[in-house]
């Protein structure tokens, strides 16, 4: 019950959209309920020689009259009733993606992308479904088929309850069919997004594909996938073709049951022929509130499991929040010390880093180094507060990271991750943002620290131009300085750089390293890099192997101490020496 409450203040808000649409759709049941009547005053008159021209005319007006406020009235109820699922949803999905924005990255390593995706998409659905036709359905099941029963047994009882004999068999056949539809349904969507992952990931990945020659291999995974989709959409085609037939085998034999025993009747004149009729119009008015009411109970069942899910993950805090008392920090903040710190990802995990003590001068350049794999992101991860240190203290002008708000942390720190995330849109997007109100010569100046200028003038549409799929393809490094060209944009007192010019030339990394050694005293910058040659000149370096920090020192320091910094300089200079050959 405590997932209601997640939509609740939307039943309230919409209130009088609610109660409009539900009014309209009672009067459209009300309104074709009417219909048969006036068909039993027509046909009696025939029957009795009573009718003439004006009458008929009379008769036919009010049912026009009736259809066009059947008309009117549903095009309202459609409206109000819908709109408000529509609004629900609306809302739903942003108070979901607020949320979850609000999660921190140890959420984001447990949960699946797909699964966020499957609640910000079917969930929501279901929830949407259970409300706007939930509610149609419930009272159409109600008012129209408790209504029409009413008018038929307002006729003849004992034809009334010959003519329902086959409804339960529509009610629980629609409750069982309709599940297995839905059932195989998802099954059905399941294998289409599987289908379309793998083509996508399939392009995506054309070049490994074609020179590995694995086209025919690929093909064949595809073919498999796309035979499962018609598998699956066959089965679904069986109950779905097996389904509506069956529906109107059972109303079709309500129907002989009316035409043998009503006939009966109109023959020995229990009934008028009107009546006979009208009966038969009111039995073909019930079969939709019978298949209603099988209906709304999977409805209804299905949408409270989608909300529950939903209200779990509203339910989730934020593993990484502000304290009540989180104090703020000074805009241009920047000795950063490390106190016996040392983390795990996850409570059973191994530890990835372990008794880091470091100090990180504010001004001053820190370098890390170490083999792939010894925990050289998760140190820097941990600065911003990405997660939060297992044992031990982070502090930013002596003050405990944890103690400080969240926002003014992310603010002071500018953190550029190994891999460069461009999003769909222009480079100046993906540099400023979104933000507005920057100076062009600003922004060349940025581009330029980040050795990024040249190319993008070389671009026909320089900097407007649009990136990613819908644009020009970027290499790795090109990608790699839009990344630091934003970070550099973002000019903020500490800057943390994840191995920047990976992906770029020597040259360029040089002389990118040359601009980011051009702020030295004016910001606390710390660089990891494979490549020595851009760490040598920090003012220190720390060597972090299997989560400890094993080398200490300036370049000249660990050049003397002969160990992993001193020997991968050393191969790293011959490897240089022999790729300049
Ligand atoms: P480096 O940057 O030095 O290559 P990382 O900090 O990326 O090293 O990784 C250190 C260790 O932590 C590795 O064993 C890696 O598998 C593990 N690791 C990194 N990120 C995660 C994560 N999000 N969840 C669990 N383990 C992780």
């Amino acid at each position: 019950m405590k997932s209601i409450e997640l939509i609740k203040p939307y039943f309230i808000k919409n209130r009088l959209m609610i109660g409009i649409g539900l009014l309209c759709l009672i009067a459209v049941d009300f309104l074709q309920l009417i219909i048969p009547r006036i068909m039993k005053l027509a046909i009696d008159d025939l029957t009795l020689f009573k009718a003439d021209m004006k009458k008929l005319a009379i008769y036919a007006l009010y049912i026009i009259g009736i259809a066009l406020l059947t008309t009117f009235f549903r095009y309202l109820w459609r409206k109000n009733l819908i709109g408000t699922s529509r609004i629900v949803e609306e809302g739903l999905r942003n108070r979901l993606f607020i949320h979850i924005q609000t999660l921190s990255s140890p959420y984001f390593d447990k949960t699946k992308t797909g699964d966020i995706m499957a609640h910000a998409t079917n969930d929501i659905m279901h929830i949407r479904m259970a409300i706007g036709m939930g509610i149609v359905a419930l009272t159409d099941a109600i008012i129209l088929g408790s209504a029409a029963i009413g008018f038929m047994l307002y006729i003849n009882k004992t034809l009334t309850i010959f003519a329902l004999i086959p409804m339960p068999f529509i009610i629980f056949g629609t409750r069982l069919l309709s599940r297995k539809m839905h059932r195989l349904y998802g099954a059905v969507q399941e294998s289409f997004s599987e289908l379309t992952e793998s083509v996508r990931e399939q392009f995506a990945g054309i070049q490994v594909i074609k020179a590995y020659a694995r086209e025919k291999e690929e093909s064949y995974i595809i073919e498999t996938k796309s035979k499962d989709y018609i598998k699956k959409n066959l089965r679904l085609v069986k109950i779905t073709g097996f389904f509506f037939p069956m529906m109107l085998l059972f109303s079709n034999i309500s129907l002989v049951i009316v035409l043998y025993l009503g006939g009966r009747q109109t023959i020995y004149s229990t009934i008028t022929p009107g009546d006979f009729v009208a009966f038969i119009n009111y039995l073909g008015l019930i079969t939709w509130p019978m298949m209603a009411m099988g209906w709304v109970t999977n409805l209804v069942q299905r949408g409270k499991a989608s909300l529950d899910r939903i209200n779990k993950i509203m339910e989730t805090p934020p593993e990484i929040v502000d304290k009540i008392d989180a104090t703020t920090i000074h805009k241009d903040a920047g000795e950063i010390v490390f106190k016996n710190v040392s983390f795990s990802y996850g409570d059973d995990a191994q530890s990835v880093l372990s008794d880091i003590n470091i100090r990180i001068e504010k001004g001053k350049i820190t370098g890390i180094a170490g083999p792939p794999g010894s925990g050289k992101t998760t140190f820097l991860s941990l600065i911003p507060r990405l997660y939060d240190v297992s044992c031990g203290q982070i502090q930013i002008d002596g003050e405990d990271i944890r103690n400080i708000r969240l926002y003014d942390i992310r603010k002071t720190i500018t953190f550029m991750p190994q891999e460069p995330f461009l999003f769909d849109g222009t480079i100046r997007d993906n540099i400023t943002l979104g933000s507005k109100n920057i100076k062009e010569s600003d922004l060349e100046k940025i581009m330029d620290k980040a050795m990024l200028l040249r190319t993008v003038k070389s671009f026909p549409s320089g900097i407007d131009t649009i990136v990613g799929e819908k644009g020009i393809v970027l290499s790795g490094g090109q990608k790699q300085r839009i990344a630091l060209a934003r970070s550099f944009l973002a000019d903020s007192p500490i800057i943390i750089l994840d191995d920047p010019v990976s992906q770029v030339d020597v040259e360029t990394g040089s002389a990118i390293i040359n601009n980011i050694r051009s702020m030295q005293g004016e910001k606390t910058i710390i660089i990891v890099s494979h490549r020595l040659s851009a760490l040598c000149f920090a003012d220190q370096i720390a060597v972090i192997d299997k989560g400890k920090i094993t080398e200490l020192g300036n370049h000249d320091l660990l050049m003397k101490l002969g160990k992993y910094y001193a020997n991968t300089f050393r191969m790293q200079e011959i490897e240089e020496e022999m790729n300049a050959i």
